[in-house]
């Protein structure tokens, strides 16, 4: 059974957080001599002299219109790396609890769990970048209080089965945290909507990468409200600053560029994705339901250096198990797209001798 309470590191339970003046007193109209900001404005434009909304509430109230999920049910961290921060102080005892991943697989959430001493625990995706479930279960333990999914997966492209995702849910009591960061890019619906059905489940999605906002660091996360009610107990006070919340507002009103970006990203996606096949260089271009492509090739390390002499900079991947000799490229404009094919076009293979 899952029980969050019984979950969750119980000095938790009873952690009477930070009350900001902003928790004390929330209205908008009045003098507020209450927070020791600087009464007379701030020494630039736009004013920044007020502390933010430390739970970001014209902002959840906005992303809940284009995501349908309640805003009780909405978490914004400074970036998804926060989030993933946030989780695995909220659930795991140093020393004592572990996490699950599944490589290759996106590198903050072992750095994370690291960082608090948690450890970690890996079951390798399948050669088709898969879960294996089976496996799954056997490694988790009484102390496995997190599983971490990301899909679409970085560095892989691919985005992994549902079926699988919701069988984990079904037989995992602990927290399962699906990583939708490249969501905009994939025809998978989100997993936002089996929110109500599973109280273990955290979705998360960002600003970074579809929205073009990677400057901003805004990521969220969807949950139960048990789940947002202990975020909120553990987080920095205002820990989304007034000028992101600001611009992310109006990120929201122009959601029609996004989209225009996306299925640009997409179209080039696929002719890069075509061009490259044709190349001698190239052995595999994996399929891929995000912004970026996972390719295989001769002699990938060279292509790797080669390609930074020519001013090109892709993501080496060939160290990483299961994507040996492959390089991870973000897909560019159309200009830069071009340029980079004829770079790899006059890459020379270096005959074995
Ligand atoms: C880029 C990326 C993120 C985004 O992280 P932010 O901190 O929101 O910028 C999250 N997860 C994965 C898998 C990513 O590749």
């Amino acid at each position: 059974m899952f029980d969050l309470k019984k979950l969750l590191r119980s000095h938790f339970l009873d952690l009477k957080p930070y009350a900001s003046a902003r928790d004390e007193y929330s209205g908008k109209e009045g003098i507020f001599l209450d927070a020791n900001e600087n009464s007379l404005g701030s020494v630039i434009s736009p004013d920044y002299h007020r502390y933010p909304d430390p739970y970001q509430r014209d902002l959840k109230q906005a992303l809940s219109k284009i995501k349908n999920v309640p805003p009780q049910h909405i978490f914004l961290g400074n970036g998804s790396d926060e989030v993933i921060d946030l989780m695995i102080r909220l659930f795991c005892q140093p020393l004592t609890d572990n996490i699950l991943l599944f490589p290759p697989t996106y590198g903050m959430y072992s750095v994370s769990a690291r960082i608090n001493q948690v450890q970690v625990k890996e079951v390798q995706l399948k050669p088709d970048f898969q879960i294996d479930i089976s496996a799954a279960l056997k490694v988790i333990d009484d102390k496995t209080k997190l599983i971490f999914v990301c899909s679409p997966n970085n560095p892989t492209g691919n985005s992994l089965n549902e079926d699988v995702i919701v069988s984990l849910l079904d037989q995992f009591n602990g927290i399962l945290i699906l990583d939708e960061a490249y969501a905009d890019f994939s025809q998978q619906e989100s997993f936002s909507r089996y929110l109500t059905s599973y109280p273990n489940l955290v979705v998360m999605q960002t600003f970074s990468k579809a929205w073009g906002l990677a400057g901003l660091r805004l990521g969220m996360a969807y949950a139960s409200t048990d789940i947002i009610h202990y975020l909120n107990k553990i987080k920095p006070p205002y820990n989304i600053n007034s000028s992101t919340q600001a611009l992310a507002l109006k990120a929201i009103e122009n959601e029609a560029v996004k989209n225009k970006y996306v299925s640009e990203l997409l179209q080039q996606k696929n002719w890069l994705s075509q061009q490259l096949n044709q190349l001698d260089l190239v052995e595999k271009v994996h399929p891929s339901d995000a912004n970026f492509l996972l390719v295989r090739m001769k002699q990938a390390q060279k292509v790797y250096h080669y390609l930074i002499e020519q001013k090109i900079i892709v993501r080496d991947r060939s160290n990483v198990l299961l994507c040996e000799d492959s390089l991870r490229i973000t897909i560019g404009t159309a200009t830069e797209n071009q340029q980079l094919l004829e770079q790899l076009k006059s890459f020379k293979i270096p005959s074995i001798a």
